[in-house]
């Protein structure tokens, strides 16, 4: 039971994924101040950055790049993580035996790759599922908790637009509310306000977008990126979902050129559709209807397969 394994750990490291979301450090600082609360030394770590916009978090000032490699963790628990891979260096670096891991989401692609699996597809966010688990684990809410986790609710839905929204998750989000957290200051933090670079980008992007047979796609090189001042850290995912917003779209696709020339693919489906089989095609993954992956560059030759794979898959999936 995985209630024993934290029962029993003294210091608990907590890994969100690589290039992560407002689900993965909302989650990421939700179970660490409950970690806290429950008397455990925690560590936080990312491979990346937390974005600025997710700095208003509390434990957001303490997420690391990297765990400390001596440190005898008792346990790691993996949030808004797909598969191992996703975790990156924070938890390749870690010396053998591994400590035991507890993977905590929501992705239809999880591979249940912890020795603690608290998978559920149909959870709108791994935030979500935390609403249940922290208190089953006896965890009292508190409005930093509350912030966290509708921080996760909020942005992984989009503002509750997106179809795996229950009257649970709306039950939950209420619950979060009666805790204190400000849903409008949060809506506005974490999934609206964005830097003016962040705009910049996404005239670029819908300067040159293309549409063909339902596909709606556009990419973004890592020179903009630089000029822009942007570490290629894709700033939000607001293009892409902007794209599957636009009429007769069947699929958006975003590409951005990182710094090392490696492209990353961020896709958007409109039901029926599905990008998580494209996703799972390319080695990535992700949910039905918002997956993504990583290319090798050049930009413009992953560009032409991942028009390929999606034209590919419109066909295929389009109804009768
Ligand atoms: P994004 O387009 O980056 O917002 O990602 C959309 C969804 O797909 C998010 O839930 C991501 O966590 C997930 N995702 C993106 N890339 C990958 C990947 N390489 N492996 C697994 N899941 C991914
Ligand atoms: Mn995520
Ligand atoms: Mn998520």
């Amino acid at each position: 039971m995985i209630q024993f394994a934290v029962e029993k750990a003294n210091r608990v490291l907590v890994i969100a994924h690589i290039d992560p979301d407002g689900d993965a450090i909302g989650s990421l600082t939700a179970v660490g101040q409950a970690m806290q609360q429950l008397g455990k030394r925690i560590m936080l770590v990312c491979d990346d950055n937390v974005p600025q916009r997710f700095h208003y978090l509390p434990l957001a000032g303490d997420v690391r790049r990297a765990p400390n490699p001596d440190a005898n963790y008792d346990l790691v628990v993996a949030v808004d993580c797909a598969d191992e891979a996703r975790m990156g260096w924070a938890y390749a670096c870690l010396p053998e035996p591994k400590p035991t891991l507890a993977n905590i989401d929501h992705h239809i692609t999880n591979t249940r790759f912890g020795a603690f699996n608290v998978v559920d597809p149909a959870a709108s966010s791994t935030a979500e599922i935390l609403c249940r688990f922290l208190d089953e684990i006896g965890v009292t809410m508190t409005r930093g908790i509350a912030d966290s986790l509708l921080t996760g609710i909020v942005t992984d839905t989009i503002g509750f637009r997106t179809t795996n929204v229950t009257a649970a998750t709306l039950r939950a989000a209420a619950a979060l509310v009666d805790c204190g957290a400000d849903i409008a200051d949060i809506s506005l933090r974490a999934l609206h306000r964005r830097p003016l670079a962040t705009a910049q980008v996404w005239g670029l992007g819908l300067g040159r977008m293309t549409f063909q047979d339902g596909l709606l796609w556009t990419s973004i090189g890592r020179n903009e990126m630089r000029r822009l001042g942007l570490d290629g850290n894709p700033s939000s995912s607001g293009l892409v979902n902007f794209l599957a917003d636009v009429e007769d779209v069947a699929i958006g696709v975003v590409l951005s050129e990182m710094p090392s020339e490696s492209v990353r693919v961020s896709m958007r489906a409109v039901p029926p559709y599905n990008v998580a089989e494209v996703a799972m095609q390319m080695g990535g993954g992700g949910h039905v209807l918002a997956a993504g992956f990583t290319l090798d560059g050049p930009l413009e030759q992953a560009e032409a397969t991942v028009v390929a794979a999606c034209l590919d898959a419109i066909r295929r999936q389009r109804p009768a």
